[in-house]
């Protein structure tokens, strides 16, 4: 009899437990902290909103409500992800503060310790998530004044009358710059390799929504290149470096108020922090600033100590479509990955190939092993998935296959 282990209760344990309780698969749903929704508790701060749209980011079998906004609040978000786990019925299978210490193969399953106890499972699917551990710069120099990670950034009260310098330009480090620029005395944004900076909206509808699937790669980047030209143009037109890269190859940041703000002076654009001394910042392009407070939105890195047990690098684990471990055909991670669009999308998909591959594991190992030799180049340790259309259309190429239907929504 098949016994699911979900390791995390933020959006991908959610979906995954879905898709498992869909197909009748007994499974327990672990979570370190007291509640559901992983980042959207933990990492959320109170300007934090969706910057994919409420019609584009949902999980599978319920939509938010009809009069959230387009960009639902972080909070709004939160009460859907707690609001899904009760009506689906996942609460029964949930064991709050509990988190997984560690997991070991033990037969043909695995042995699953958490707060001091051990259970036997068939299979783990580990949706720890890679929001984990917040990376700082290691940047020459001290600073006299206040440094936090933005991990740490809850409410613009953290910046009023300060004079504040954000490093890294993800889309937290946008948000929290436009919020310093707000209320602080001075806000600066530095950073090295620029983003490309798209708006949350054009032609009066959200972007993410004008994203359609099956859109080849080469048609979406020179649409969002028109989107871009025709609203606040490239980076170096406000004071950034011109990105490196093309997009889709990183992450983008979608806002509408970052460009404003630099082209109105009320955020002030810096190179790279070369180094601190006292409260003054030395940028590599040899200015220096005063500063009251640095707010390092450098990113994450995770650590999969959880998985010592099993012979994989806990700290770069290269994974097959971004989902199966190679000679652990039990054991499956959903989450990690980055894909400049609704992470829901993505998320649902794995999840109901996971639940499917559970379900049917002849042919789940015929067809994930022909697929491995077709396609090496899908074994990555890298997160960003650069064509989304092409990942989930392998993905459901794969359900097919394994369970004889096509991808349900
Ligand atoms: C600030 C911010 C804004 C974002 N905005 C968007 C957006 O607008 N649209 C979008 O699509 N995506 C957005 N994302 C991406 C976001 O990461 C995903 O949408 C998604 O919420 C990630 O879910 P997850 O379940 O993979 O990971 P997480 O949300 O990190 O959840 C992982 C869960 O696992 C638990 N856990 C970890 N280790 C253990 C353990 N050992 N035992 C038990 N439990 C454990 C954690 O406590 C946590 O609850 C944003 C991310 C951030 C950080």
């Amino acid at each position: 009899m098949e016994r699911v282990a979900v390791i995390g209760a933020g959006v991908s344990g959610l979906t995954t437990a879905y898709w498992l309780k869909r197909r009748g698969i007994d499974f327990t749903l672990f979570e370190a902290s007291n509640r559901v929704g992983g980042v959207w508790h933990q990492k959320a701060y109170n300007e934090l909103f969706l910057i994919t749209s409420r019609k584009s980011t949902y999980l599978s079998g319920s939509k938010p409500p009809e009069d959230y906004p387009d960009f639902p609040s972080a909070a709004q978000w939160l009460a859907y992800l707690e609001d899904y786990a009760a009506s689906q019925g996942l609460e029964e299978h949930l064991r709050l503060h509990t988190a997984v210490d560690v997991v070991q193969p033990s037969g043909e399953g695995f042995e699953v310790t958490a707060a001091g106890t051990s259970e036997s499972f068939t299979h783990v699917v580990v949706c720890s998530g890679l929001n984990q551990i917040p990376k700082h710069p290691d940047t020459p120099g001290s600073f006299s004044g206040e440094v936090l990670h933005s991990a740490d950034y809850k409410h613009h009260r953290q910046l009023v009358g300060k004079r504040v310098l954000v490093v890294g330009e993800g889309n937290s480090g946008a948000d929290i710059a436009v919020e310093a620029g707000r209320v602080g005395k001075m806000s600066a944004i530095a950073v090295r390799n620029s983003a490309w900076i798209i708006p949350k909206y054009a032609m009066g509808v959200p972007v993410t929504e004008l994203q359609r699937p099956g859109t080849p790669l080469w048609a979406q980047r020179l649409f969002l290149k028109f989107i871009i030209g025709t609203s606040s143009g490239s980076p170096d037109k406000f004071g950034l470096p011109l990105p490196n890269h093309r997009l889709f190859e990183r992450t983008m940041v979608a806002s509408q108020q970052l460009p404003y703000m630099l082209r109105h002076g009320l955020i002030h654009p810096r190179a790279d922090v070369a180094r601190l001394d006292g409260s003054t910042v030395h940028f590599t392009d040899g200015r220096s600033d005063d500063f009251d407070l640095i707010v390092n939105a450098t990113g994450y890195r995770y650590e999969l100590s959880l998985l010592r047990g099993t012979g994989l690098d806990p700290g770069r684990v290269r994974l097959f479509r971004r989902l199966f471990v190679e000679g652990h055909h039990r054991l499956f991670v959903n989450g990690f990955y980055v894909n400049n669009g609704a992470f829901t999308q993505v998320a649902n998909s794995a999840a109901q190939l996971i639940a499917a591959c559970v379900a049917h594991p002849e042919r789940y190992r015929a067809s994930i092993e022909a697929d491995m030799r077709r396609s090496p180049q899908a074994f990555s340790d890298e997160f960003v998935i650069p064509n989304r259309n092409a990942h989930t259309k392998a993905l459901a190429k794969l359900h097919l296959q394994v369970s004889g239907a096509a991808l349900a929504d």
